[in-house]
């Protein structure tokens, strides 16, 4: 899980948490023997020329994908007392999905009601990345970036919207290109007041499409 450590504050008003997520190395020599294994097992020869650097291009890509940058979380207190929605619409989300290992991908709405502290609006899209790059289900990665939002940043309420497309949906299986899946998580008062979760549903522009 993520292991935050507080930073100096950078002028004594706005507050910094260190983000840090940390997970299992990752072992590129047995990634790309794996995927050379793969390979063979799938009928393949990975010494022909043009596999020959399949295993460490597929090795690298994997490593990328699931690798979360470490950002600063800076906060600020919200002097103006701003107390609306603050929403961040079309951010966009890519992971992986954890029965498959093949991507998924769509976007995010992100929205909080403020209490005592506002974010640099950035900020939401990196607490995405840090999730989204893991092996995750949809259904996981929309309740963790709620739960991180409402644990790190204390707000009245926390709303997020992901919509994804699934390529493991898509190319195999059903295969229904196109089809979004849409989930939903929501703490505080955009979970227990029916105003404000209304609101936050009707800017994130879910079920209108
Ligand atoms: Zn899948």
């Amino acid at each position: 899980m993520s292991t935050p450590q507080w930073t100096g504050a950078a002028d004594g008003r706005a507050i910094a948490l260190r983000v840090v997520r940390e997970r299992g190395a990752i072992d590129a020599p047995a990634a790309e023997r794996a995927v050379a294994d793969l390979l063979r097992a799938l009928g393949k020869d990975p010494a022909e020329p043009h596999l020959a650097d399949t295993p460490r291009r597929v090795a690298d890509a994997y490593a990328e994908l699931l690798t979360g940058r470490q950002f600063d979380l800076t906060t600020f207190p919200n002097d103006e007392g701003y107390n609306e929605l603050v929403l961040a619409t079309g951010l966009p989300v890519q992971s992986l999905c954890e029965h498959h290992l093949l991507p998924f991908s769509g976007v995010a709405h992100i929205g909080y009601l403020p209490d005592d502290r506002i974010l640099g609006l950035s900020k939401l899209a990196r607490v995405l990345e840090l999730f989204a790059r893991d092996l995750q289900v949809q259904e996981r990665l929309t309740q963790q970036v709620a739960d991180w939002l409402q644990e790190h940043l204390a707000p009245r309420g926390v709303g997020v919207v992901i919509e994804a497309e699934h390529l493991c949906m898509s190319l195999r299986g059903v295969r229904a290109p196109g089809a979004r899946t849409i989930t939903s998580a929501l703490h505080g008062l955009l979970r227990d007041d029916g105003r404000s979760r209304q609101e936050f549903f009707a800017l994130a522009g879910t079920g209108s499409r």
